[in-house]
């Protein structure tokens, strides 16, 4: 099981990011206070298991530091069974890194830190208002590197306007050279109200071609997986079995409780997630209505939900768990399906589990496979 704690708090806006969030920061210490009241209403629900993961996202918990962040670990020990190894993991920004250092988190029990480098391009990361430059981004892993902190994961962006492919190849291979376990990549999307998507509508940023945008996600993976990274889901890759444990139960269907306002909870057959408002979650934590949406999946829907999730990992489907929830024929008609695509798309020796070219390809199939 797994435990995650939005913390909806950024110091600056990027311009292409709909999380969410709030610059805002006078709110945090009340958001806080809320988080742990929702923790003592979830305690006697949860209490039974025992969760092997935390995880500080947000947002950007780094930038409430070790002492606000510390004593609500302390809290949730208190409300919950956390397993003495839990990968506890926080989410980062090297600016955040550099002004609270790495002691801190390690003494309040981070066992894995999350960093958002996004590009080592200067000139890109000021046009994405990113709050930090390219050499605090270096600083904060020669920090990081050097402070035995177990689990290191970075974060990478692609298909970002002024940078070109050479250049990503470039910045990948300084960081794969580095002592970090995982590199998450994520390809720029233009989401709807963000900053980016009314400078594309304002013909002020340009971006990539489609084809450019691939060739720089089978270029990472060139040189990801000759620096000894598996890519064992579509936008991640581990070195030395370093798989991202939080994740992987989201994948694998395990029960999770998100804490905080936008955050999704799965419990058996039941889910839900908090509405995305700080204010309306604080005034329910005090009482005063209502934050919890609930979220009703019909049979197809999730089995379409299990489809989209385990074709995003290395592993793909299963036969064995296949048949169990779909049956033999729907198993069948994927397969067959599969046949109607090119070979290199598939992984030969798994019976369903896409290649790296076939995740990029990836929405084709699905749009045929769902139910
Ligand atoms: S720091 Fe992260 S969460 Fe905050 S605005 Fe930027 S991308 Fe979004």
């Amino acid at each position: 099981m797994g435990l995650y704690l939005h913390i909806p708090f950024c110091r600056k806006a990027c311009h292409f990011c709909d999380f969410h969030f709030t610059v805002n920061l006078k709110g945090i210490d009340a958001l806080l206070q809320a988080l742990r009241q929702e923790a003592e209403q979830a305690s006697a629900e949860w209490k039974q298991g025992s969760f092997d993961s935390v995880y500080f996202g947000g947002g950007t918990p780094g930038l409430l530091g070790p002492q606000r962040l510390g004593p609500l670990l302390e809290h949730m020990h208190r409300c919950f069974t956390l397993q003495p190894n839990a990968e506890i993991t926080l989410e980062t920004n090297p600016d955040d890194l550099l002004e609270f250092g790495t002691e801190g988190w390690k003494a309040m029990g981070i066992n894995r830190l999350s960093l958002g480098v996004q590009t080592l391009n200067p000139q890109v990361l000021a046009n994405m208002n990113r709050a930090h430059t390219a050499d605090q981004a270096r600083r904060a892993l020669d920090l990081i590197e050097a402070s035995g902190i177990p689990k290191v994961s970075v974060d990478l962006m692609f298909g970002m306007p002024g940078q070109g492919t050479q250049e990503l190849i470039q910045n990948a291979e300084e960081l794969a050279a580095r002592n970090i376990h995982h590199i998450s990549i994520y390809g720029l999307t233009v989401e709807k109200g963000t900053a980016l998507e009314r400078m594309v509508r304002l013909q002020q940023v340009e971006l990539p071609e489609e084809e450019e945008v691939a060739e720089q996600y089978l270029a990472l993976n060139q040189v990801l997986t000759k620096a000894g990274f598996e890519h064992y889901e579509v936008s991640n890759y581990a070195r030395n079995g370093q798989r991202s444990r939080h994740n992987s139960a989201y994948w694998s269907g395990e029960d999770y409780l998100g804490l905080g306002p936008s955050a999704h909870s799965l419990k058996g057959d039941a889910r839900w997630f908090n509405r995305s408002s700080n204010a309306a979650y604080v005034q329910a934590m005090n009482g005063q209505g209502g934050i919890r949406e609930p979220e009703e999946l019909n049979a197809d829907q999730k089995i379409n939900e299990w489809l989209l999730t385990r074709m995003r990992t290395l592993e793909g489907l299963g036969e064995a768990e296949a048949l169990q929830r779909v049956g033999a024929k729907q198993w069948f008609e994927w397969l067959e399906l599969k046949q109607k695509f090119p070979d290199n798309w598939f992984q030969a020796e798994r019976p369903l589990a896409f290649s790296t070219q076939g995740w990029l390809m990836m929405d084709g199939f699905l749009r045929a496979a769902v139910l």
